[in-house]
């Protein structure tokens, strides 16, 4: 089943908007306990690590929050702690889980919860404090939020996991639910597909039947532009006003006002481009996606710093390379096009990219290309970013660079996102 949210905004008494605030507050207390307490128990048990059980009964009985609400604040530490592990297990540079913070999004499970759909109101438990229940907090939702939740609960009662409170230019809730759509298994479409990631053309891929499709996110450059010089323009301002004043806060608030609609756009477009690539998948009867790893890339982004220049000899990336690497955001493409597809039930396999890009798959000779077209002495030639994908492709399926398909005597489809 796939997991999907719905996000709201809510009303309530200023009370209750108090208490919410006071949630996140709470929550960050448990972040933080859990940090000092995980730390100790290593340190008095000779590097070993608290479980999960453990942390649980070391926070229990210990804030004003429902006893769900702390564990999950536990969960949260625990997987980043987990996923820290595994990253330095694969040679990364990650730290554990160390800072401390003010606010925690907090979370309500199943329990915690309930719908009132006549009065349209939600009410979150604060469970048991001090030997006696708490008095919740009760939020007013829009109607058509309450329609689309009661339509959900009609299918399946159980079906909202979770409800989180997160902050996004005001306090919002998140809610977490499965749509009760078994994801078809692979449902055994012939083709396979190798996928290139990039900064101008987002998504460029390369189908056995030679078929191609390059889908362009030149918007989603410029939202990132945009949204980068006008934060320098602010940062401009507000250096020449005292930290904390009340035109330092105006500017500050603005910021965050461009962060978050930024942020909505990139989310956005990020949909629009996967959603034409998974229908393009769908016309040409793809079960499986290799999909180029470009892990190193944003990994060196630090690229222009002077110590690096004198050890390794890096090329050094001048600012406007560094901005644009940083920004790319494929990250958030491919985890988008791995839910979308698994909705599909089409298989998707992450791989290395590495000289995908070079490598001629006739000759096996290797050279970088700066045009638009690669060319290769042995004749050899094609769309640079269909040629990457095929390459990806070859990789996938046969592990080497190899000719799969004619597909530079095919059409490339191209599909331009507008604005
Ligand atoms: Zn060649």
């Amino acid at each position: 089943m796939a997991t999907k949210v719905v996000k709201s905004s809510f009303s309530a008494s200023k009370e209750d908007i108090d208490k919410l605030f006071a949630c996140n507050r709470i929550a960050a207390m448990i972040w933080n306990a859990s940090l000092e307490i995980s730390k100790s128990y290593a340190l008095a048990n000779g590097g070993k690590w608290i479980s999960k059980s453990g942390l649980y009964k070391a926070l229990k009985n210990l804030y004003p929050l429902h006893s769900q609400s702390v564990q999950m604040v536990a969960d949260k530490y625990l997987d980043a702690r987990d996923a820290a592990h595994a990253a330095i297990l694969k040679g990364y540079k990650n730290k554990y889980p160390w800072r401390r913070k003010k606010n925690f999004n907090t979370q309500w499970k199943d329990k915690a919860f309930s719908f009132d759909f006549e009065k349209n109101v939600l009410s979150l438990s604060l469970g048991i404090w001090d030997g006696k229940r708490q008095q919740g907090i009760c939020l007013k939702l829009p109607k058509n939020i309450m329609a689309k939740i009661n339509e959900i609960m009609s299918l399946n009662k159980d079906a909202i996991s979770q409800i989180e409170l997160c902050y996004d230019n005001g306090l919002m809730l998140c809610i977490i639910y499965d749509d009760g759509k078994q994801s078809p298994e692979n449902i055994g479409f012939p083709e396979t597909v190798g996928v290139d990631l990039g900064e101008i053309h987002s998504i460029a891929a390369c189908a056995t039947n030679g078929n191609s499709i390059i889908i362009t996110g030149r918007k989603l450059r410029s939202i990132n532009r945009l949204r980068n010089k006008t934060l320098a323009s602010i940062s401009k301002a507000q250096a020449k006003c005292t930290k904390g004043s009340r035109r330092w806060k105006k500017l500050q608030r603005k910021k965050r006002y461009i962060l978050s609609k930024s942020k909505h756009q990139v989310a956005y477009k990020t949909h629009e481009i996967t959603k034409n690539f998974v229908d393009w998948c769908l016309e040409n009867k793809v079960g499986k996606v290799f999909c180029g790893n470009p892990e190193g890339v944003q990994r060196n982004t630090s690229g222009r710093k002077k110590k690096n220049r004198t050890k390794n000899k890096k090329k050094i990336r001048n600012r406007k390379t560094s901005q644009k690497l940083s920004n790319w955001n494929f990250g958030k493409i491919k985890d988008c096009l791995k839910y979308k597809l698994a909705n599909v039930g089409i298989e998707f396999e992450g791989i290395s990219e590495a000289y995908s890009s070079q490598t001629c798959p006739i000759c096996g000779q290797r050279h970088k290309t700066n045009s638009r077209n690669y060319k290769c002495s042995c004749g050899y030639h094609a769309h640079r970013d269909v040629h990457g994908a095929h390459n990806i492709l070859s990789l996938g399926l046969n592990g080497h660079f190899d000719k799969v398909c004619d597909f530079e005597k095919q059409k490339t489809k191209y599909l331009r996102l507008a604005a």
